[in-house]
């Protein structure tokens, strides 16, 4: 239901909780953030309830400069810990936040994943199981394996990747959900909701359906569905708070 990432900051579990918090009118039923150092260590904490549970459940240690975070409104499979995001590979190696709803999950997961034990009921772990099995059995690079899959994808989607061996980079892919790459100083975020973000930044550059992006702490690269690198203007988005 509401999605907020961000990279190159060390105030990333901060902006993660408090975007949160910011979302919740929009309404959800579990929440959770996946965060990584970028030196080896990383977090993944998940709560079915309120915000303020997730918040109690995230200790002091919990901080890095790469972070995904998400509330989630269930649409395949009941709320649960399990089923809240982010969701991730068996190995353990990937972590993706969605809004949306994979409309041929069930097609995709007889096709590519008949083999793989599942976490979640979600059709979101769908995702991010394929995207670990190209790289991880077909020897694709995570970008490689980021593009495939969202070839292969029917439905709407707002999505954030992350690749524990290269944390460095936030994979983000936009179809038919709203998705927003806010442009901070040293640093950017992802959201769904300028209202997340707003006091980080008013500077705004806006994926259209079908597009996907790499955001680093200092640039961000757009790519269409070829694979060709996109320009794109900043747009300016004010909130009043
Ligand atoms: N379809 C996904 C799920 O049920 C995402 C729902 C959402 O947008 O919060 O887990």
């Amino acid at each position: 239901c509401g999605i907020v990432g961000t990279i190159g900051t060390g105030a990333t579990t901060q902006i993660l909780l408090k975007g949160l918090n910011r979302l919740e009118y929009r309404g959800y039923d579990s929440a959770g953030i996946y965060v990584n150092d970028q030196d080896g260590q990383d977090y993944l904490v998940k709560t079915v309830g309120k915000i303020a549970a997730l918040e109690a459940a995230v200790g002091p240690q919990v901080q890095g400069r790469i972070g995904i975070a998400h509330t989630r409104w269930a649409t395949h499979g009941q709320p649960s810990v399990a089923n809240a995001h982010p969701q991730f590979s068996g190995s353990k190696r990937f972590y993706l936040v969605h809004n949306g709803v994979i409309s041929n999950f069930t097609a995709l997961k007889e096709q590519y994943l008949a083999d793989q034990a599942f976490a979640s009921q979600t059709d979101t772990e769908v995702i991010v199981q394929m995207i670990a099995h190209f790289v991880e059995a077909e020897a694709m690079t995570t970008l490689a394996a980021f593009q495939k899959t969202l070839s292969l994808l029917a439905g709407s989607y707002a999505l954030l990747l992350v690749d524990r061996e290269d944390p460095e980079v936030l994979y983000v892919a936009k179809n038919k959900s709203p998705l927003l790459i806010g442009l901070a100083a040293g640093y950017n975020v992802v959201t769904s909701d300028a209202l997340a973000t707003y006091d980080l930044t008013t500077d705004y550059l806006e994926l259209r359906d079908g597009e996907m992006a790499l955001v680093r702490a200092s640039d961000v690269t757009i790519l269409d569905q070829q694979g060709d690198t996109q320009g794109r203007e900043p747009i300016e988005i004010k909130v009043e708070a």
